[in-house]
């Protein structure tokens, strides 16, 4: 049951290894809007109704995302996830693929007691 591969993916560590700016790029967004870190432009959605206007609005310093036109909201990973249409876990593991990023994985029970960190806001 502890196979390495079957570890769940630390969602938070890939985070925080891929930023939100990244994500932009792979997508090629072009922001014409807002200074950084807060920048607006068309939505690099390819299912997106509004693509033609700066209805996309990105904060790539809080590394979130929100479009006004198709309702599409979250983190750099749910941007992936809805730009690649893929369930999160297989965003998630294909992000890491084209960034050449290994996929983080979660700690086992004893090893999360050496680090655990509680993110309460
Ligand atoms: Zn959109």
């Amino acid at each position: 049951m502890s196979h390495p591969e079957l570890a769940p993916i630390d969602y938070a560590a890939l985070r925080a290894q891929i930023p939100m700016s990244r994500v932009l790029d792979l997508l090629g967004f072009r922001p014409v809007r807002g200074r950084s870190p807060q920048l607006r432009g068309p939505c690099p959605l390819r299912n997106c109704p509004g693509v033609k206007s700066p209805n996309f609005s990105v904060n790539v310093q809080r590394h979130i995302y929100r479009c006004f036109a198709c309702g599409s909201a979250g983190n750099q990973l749910d941007l992936w996830a809805a730009a690649e249409q893929l369930s999160l876990p297989a965003a998630a593991v294909h992000l890491c693929r084209v960034t050449g990023t290994p996929v983080p994985r979660r700690l086992t029970a004893s090893q999360a007691q050496q680090s655990t960190r509680s993110a309460t806001d």
